[in-house]
């Protein structure tokens, strides 16, 4: 039975497997890895332009026009807006659904198997970061999560990324973040940590 998502085959970045069941870790200098979630661990089941739609009609309600504006841009304007808390309920309820179900992809086989402390720094909502990890019984192999709401900021700001990396308890040149999207390289990059994507570049996600 196979655990492994719909990107399958993917080739695996960081730990590689020979047939006699040998593991190869050409990571073994970092001090930690951190993972981005969705397109990288797993594939959440959102439809994101659903969710974008319902924010949009959330904003007219409010009697704000946010037409034009993708999602992540929208959570700006709510905190702008005063009204961040009720739109994360508009998405809250669509992620945990979508993380319940979600499809785990090859990379996660290595989350078990890093000698050192792993971290999972994501976009989506602290709780829906922590049932994936839960539905896919990773939750014991990571040692930090971070959510868009558990700091002030959002990647691409590297403060997510650096708090994840206190937490562990590893400075930034000592760790790798591992992603799928241009905004992740990019929060590697303003946070001084090597950075690899999952399959080879961005997914555009
Ligand atoms: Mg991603």
């Amino acid at each position: 039975m196979s655990r492994i998502g719909r990107r399958e085959p993917i080739e695996a970045v960081l730990l590689r497997r020979t047939p006699d069941g040998s593991v190869t870790d050409d990571t073994a200098d970092y001090e930690a890895i951190v993972y981005d979630l969705d397109g990288t661990l797993v594939d959440l089941v959102v439809s994101w332009d659903e969710v974008a739609a319902d924010a949009v009609e959330f904003f007219a309600d409010a009697g704000v026009d946010a037409s034009g504006h993708d999602l992540w841009e929208m959570l700006d304007l709510a905190d702008e807006r005063g009204l961040r808390e009720e739109l994360e309920a508009v998405v809250a309820g669509h992620e945990r659904d979508g993380a319940t179900v979600s499809e785990l992809l090859a990379l996660a086989e290595d989350v078990a198997d890093h000698s050192v402390p792993v971290g999972v720094c994501s976009l989506n909502s602290e709780a829906a970061v922590r049932a994936a990890l839960d539905a896919h019984s990773l939750s014991e192999h990571v040692d930090a999560v971070v959510g868009r709401d558990t700091v002030a900021t959002r990647k691409p700001d590297p403060e997510p990324l650096l708090a994840t990396l206190r937490e562990l308890g590893v400075e930034p040149e000592r760790a790798l973040f591992v992603g799928d999207s241009r905004r992740d390289e990019l929060t590697a990059e303003r946070a001084g940590v090597d950075f690899r994507y999952v399959d080879g570049g961005p997914s555009g996600h």
